[in-house]
């Protein structure tokens, strides 16, 4: 295994991990009955804009892990994680929330070899969420 693919298999590890051990949706939000999610990704590079929309929902026995990947395959440290959104939107009791990310993950690996030279892609989101009990 050569240096790339160590420190990729490892970043592999971490979000393996991460979701693994993050609790349920109904342990940390009881009262919501389904989140829906709207993600269009942009990534733009220097040949062509890599784009995909898509629109996963999750309900309360799925993980409560909004981790985003890239659609930049070469991408490395990733962190298009929907987690803090999503958390305040349900806290604030609010049951439609939009916005944007750009990834600060490194753009390739040798990016992240000189430490400079992010992703960028460009990730517009929104949170809808479906209470218990909603009147
Ligand atoms: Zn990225």
């Amino acid at each position: 295994m050569n240096k790339e693919d160590k420190i990729r298999q490892t970043e592999a590890n971490t979000k393996w991990e991460k979701r693994k051990y993050s609790s349920l949706i109904l342990e940390n939000y009881p009262n919501v009955l389904e989140i829906s999610l709207d993600l269009q990704l942009d990534y733009p590079n220097a040949f062509s804009i890599h784009k995909n929309h898509f629109t996963p929902k999750f309900n309360p026995t799925d993980k409560a892990y909004f981790e985003i990947s890239c659609i930049n395959k070469d991408c490395l440290f990733s962190d298009l994680d929907l987690d803090n959104e999503i958390r305040n939107t349900i806290n604030q009791k609010l049951d439609f929330f939009k916005g944007h990310k750009i990834c600060n993950g490194y753009n390739t690996f040798s990016c992240y070899e000189r430490k400079q030279g992010t992703c960028m892609t460009r990730l517009d989101y929104e949170i809808k969420i479906k209470y218990k009990n909603a009147l």
